[in-house]
């Protein structure tokens, strides 16, 4: 089931995580500094058009739920980013498709995603803050059929094998799960190819004093104070890994942490389906555990955000229970 959705996804993120690649290494050490975004903005819309544009080539009669949109690169002034998106998006294809084209399948990309028939859904780069800084990034991709998440791909170019490892010109993975296949991992490293898809799977550790747990880089992402509290009641003792992207996701999946919580700073902040789709079926393939803050399974029918959910917690499963109570007891729910 679902072999050539799983082939097509596979292809499409590693086509994806070369542009990334090839913009990332034109970033100057001191842009950060500078607050100079146009990297990570030309990838993101090169991404978005590309995976769109096969998309649409691939699987023409559905639809894409996509982070970008083209309104921005339509404006006269954007001449010069519609320029570098266009240019990316042509050295990934064999065809050199026009500037209306790329514009079209990034606008492809705003469909309204809901409850019913089937849909793609894509965050063509998850975790800006870690691209532009080298660390940390994702290329995320989901088919969800009436509401329930089918198939995910993470695409994570600098995640290296093991945490504890910098990351180095071998680093990158991608994760691949399907509805009742398990989630397998395979090693994508910048020379282009793609490794042998092996299984993996959540940590079966149900002691927290042992388990290490990770959170967003961003405090403006994820409360790190009321996280802390919450772990220190469910006696999760150990230092949080801190990294961006669904590559969070990837790291509970394949049993280095056994805890990604995520509570926005801002009570009233709608997670939007796009951060979580992929690495929802990532994790609970692997055995682990995807609900809200409140202990509930994520409700992909909504449209473009998870409106009837507040935060994340993913977790192996057999400490998951633990990690609800704790988070009840911090909040006061
Ligand atoms: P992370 O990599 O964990 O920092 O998460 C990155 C994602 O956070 C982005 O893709 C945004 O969609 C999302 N985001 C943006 N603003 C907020 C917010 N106020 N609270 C929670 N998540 C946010
Ligand atoms: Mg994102």
């Amino acid at each position: 089931m679902l072999e050539s959705e799983k082939e097509f996804a596979l292809s499409a993120v590693q086509a994806a995580a070369a542009i990334c690649r090839r913009v990332q290494s034109g970033i100057a050490l001191d842009s950060l500094d500078k607050k100079d975004r146009s990297p990570v903005t030309v990838a993101d819309f090169a991404v978005q058009a590309l995976i769109s544009g096969l998309l649409a080539e691939q699987f023409p009669d559905d639809a894409l739920v996509g982070e970008e949109g083209a309104d921005q690169l339509r404006e006269a002034s954007a001449e010069e980013l519609r320029n570098r998106v266009v240019a990316e998006v042509q050295a990934a294809r064999d065809d050199d498709p026009t500037s209306e084209t790329v514009l079209n399948w990034i606008d492809r990309g705003q469909a309204a995603g809901g409850a019913q028939g089937r849909f793609w859904v894509l965050d063509p780069i998850d975790g800006t803050k870690g691209f532009l800084r080298k660390e940390q990034y994702a290329i995320a991709l989901a088919l969800i059929e009436n509401g329930q998440v089918q198939l995910g791909v993470l695409g994570c170019p600098n995640l290296p094998e093991s945490m504890d490892q910098p990351t180095g010109p071998d680093a990158g993975y991608a994760f691949v799960a399907v509805k009742g296949q398990g989630t397998e991992a395979a090693k994508m490293p910048a020379d282009g190819t793609l490794g042998e898809l092996s299984p993996i799977a959540v940590s079966s550790s149900d002691d927290p004093a042992s388990a290490r747990r990770c959170e967003s880089v961003e405090s403006g992402h994820a409360s790190h104070d009321e996280m802390a509290q919450i772990a220190e009641k469910a006696q999760m003792t150990g230092e949080p890994v801190r990294l961006d992207s669904q590559a969070k996701y990837a790291t509970v999946a394949r049993g280095e942490s056994v805890a990604y919580l995520r509570l926005s700073p801002d009570a009233s902040y709608t997670e939007k389906i796009w951060d979580h789709a992929a690495g929802e079926i990532v994790v609970t393939e692997a055995g682990g555990v995807v609900t809200d803050l409140l202990g509930k399974p994520l409700d992909f029918t909504q449209g473009r955000g998870l409106v009837n959910n507040r935060g994340i917690i993913a977790t192996n499963a057999a400490l998951h229970e633990r990690v609800v109570r704790a988070t009840a007891e911090v909040l006061g729910f």
